[in-house]
């Protein structure tokens, strides 16, 4: 399997070059050229577990990793989730919630991030090679990456984060963990100066290329491909409907896309409800065809709180029948106007609906989820859910993914149920737990020489 970019600037790549490479060298994403129809393999993978299936699913994009290598990789992967099925299936009310939480940060981004953790290791051993990750995180993303990659040979993790400003438990997510390879450096300063100094330490190219510093951002090839495997679990879950639907609380369009993927394959999903904040950049557009920058919103869900959807040049590119000029010239429209639009918008487009859901709604479905039907979902899971019980035709099971654990949103559980219990055993231990993280100022010049010292 060969990947080439959405804008076509580059040489096809093997699966392993599109894993390592990220964002494609022309600044376009890394899209596979051909999605295999799985349909026929549909009967032989009811029995698999989750991590079989895994295998099952994703080896044919990866064809250059020897089989029992891959599987052997992808066993490792899940083995740090905590649930026997790794994301069981839940019936509430009359929605099916698949929880994709169990991981060791109690987020659904662990399902990629493991994976992506042991992907790195083994490329990085058979090239004798080493990677210098480095990013910034406003909570939750920091302490997934750094739970993929902890204690693995061959790479290093510096993660910025301003100090003071994301929450205690967030914090100590990423502070407890002591492995040799984990720095967690604490900025005097705002989430924007750790993501301008991001920028600005990557833009010094020769520092780049002498050590090695790479991402673990959203685009990568890999992330988008191990979630494809949960719709397919979910459907097995499921007992293999004729039909089902999904809800994706939404934010990146990764999650939601790997469900158009998994469509693609020939998976019977029949819509894809795409759940949004006050942050609606994609509601407005799966509504109109029209695509246009918002300002961004504080809210109770913050994971989705975006302007732009990283992930989403990858649908336009299905849209355009895999054409990188009409992409690329889309791409161009919005960077210079700030607004983008489809004529005509049809095909691929009806496969989703969406709607954005206020702050108020998304606390009040927290509070009636608990009081009808005793469960507990975080403030992205209820805002899913909430458009998923919306949209549910009769007859056609919905699936409602839940992204995060409730424990991680304290206040909004709180606000929405000032009475119940909200703890995960994982966050209450945190508190007795030596930490480590060094303080540094904003200043490029600083994260670099800090860099220089521990390589
Ligand atoms: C990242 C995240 C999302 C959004 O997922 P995308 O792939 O960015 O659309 C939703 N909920 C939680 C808890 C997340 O961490």
């Amino acid at each position: 399997m060969k990947y080439l970019s959405t804008r076509g600037g580059i040489e096809p790549v093997s699966f392993k070059a599109a894993v390592m490479m990220g964002l494609a060298n022309d600044g376009g994403l890394l899209v596979p050229e051909t999605i295999p129809d799985v349909t026929p393999m549909l009967g032989q993978w009811a029995q698999l577990s989750y991590a079989e299936l895994a295998a099952a699913v994703m080896q044919p994009f990866a064809d250059d990793i020897e089989p029992t290598v891959f599987e052997a990789l992808v066993q490792r992967s899940y083995q740090s989730f905590s649930h026997p099925d790794t994301a069981p299936l839940v019936p509430v009310g009359g929605v099916h919630i698949l929880e994709l939480f169990h991981g060791p940060t109690l987020a659904f981004k662990d399902i990629a991030l493991q994976f992506l953790g042991e992907l790195f290791e083994h490329v990085l051993c058979e090239r004798g090679e080493q990677l210098n990750i480095l990013g910034a995180t406003s909570g939750d993303t920091g302490s997934a990456a750094i739970a993929g990659v902890r204690g693995k040979s061959g790479i290093r993790i510096f993660i910025m984060f301003p100090e003071g400003r994301t929450s205690p438990t967030q914090e100590r997510q990423m502070t407890t963990v002591l492995d040799d390879n984990v720095f967690n450096l604490s900025i005097n300063g705002s989430f924007d100066d750790c993501q301008n100094l991001l920028k600005t330490v990557f833009s010094d190219l020769s520092f780049k290329d002498q050590y090695a510093l790479g991402a673990v951002n959203s685009v990568n090839w890999a992330r988008v491909l191990a979630q494809v495997v949960y719709y397919f679990w979910s459907w097995y879950q499921l007992s293999q409907p004729a039909r089902f639907d999904v809800a994706v609380p939404t934010g990146n369009f990764g999650n939601i896309f790997a469900g158009f993927i998994a469509k693609r394959m020939g998976l019977p999903i029949g819509k894809l409800v795409l759940a949004t904040n006050a942050n609606d950049i994609l509601a407005r557009f799966f509504d109109t065809g029209v695509y246009q920058r918002g300002t961004v919103h504080f809210s109770q869900s913050p994971a989705m709180d975006i302007q732009v959807a990283s992930n989403f040049e990858r649908y336009l590119y299905y849209q355009f029948d895999q054409d990188p000029i009409q992409t690329s010239a889309f791409m161009q429209h919005f960077s210079d106007q700030q607004r983008a639009e489809i004529s005509a918008p049809a095909g691929i487009f009806d496969w989703f609906v969406a709607d954005a859901v206020s702050d108020v709604e998304t606390l009040q479905a927290m509070n009636r989820i608990h009081q009808q039907y005793g469960y507990l979902a975080d403030p992205h899971t209820a805002v899913g859910y909430l458009l998923a019980d919306r949209f549910q035709e009769p007859d056609v099971p919905m699936v409602a993914l839940a992204t995060a654990h409730p424990a991680k949103f304290e206040a909004a559980v709180t606000q929405a149920l000032p009475k119940v219990v909200n703890t995960h055993s994982v966050l209450a231990g945190l508190d007795r737990l030596e930490t480590r993280k060094t303080a540094m100022v904003s200043d490029p010049e600083a994260i670099k020489a800090f860099i220089r010292a521990s390589c």
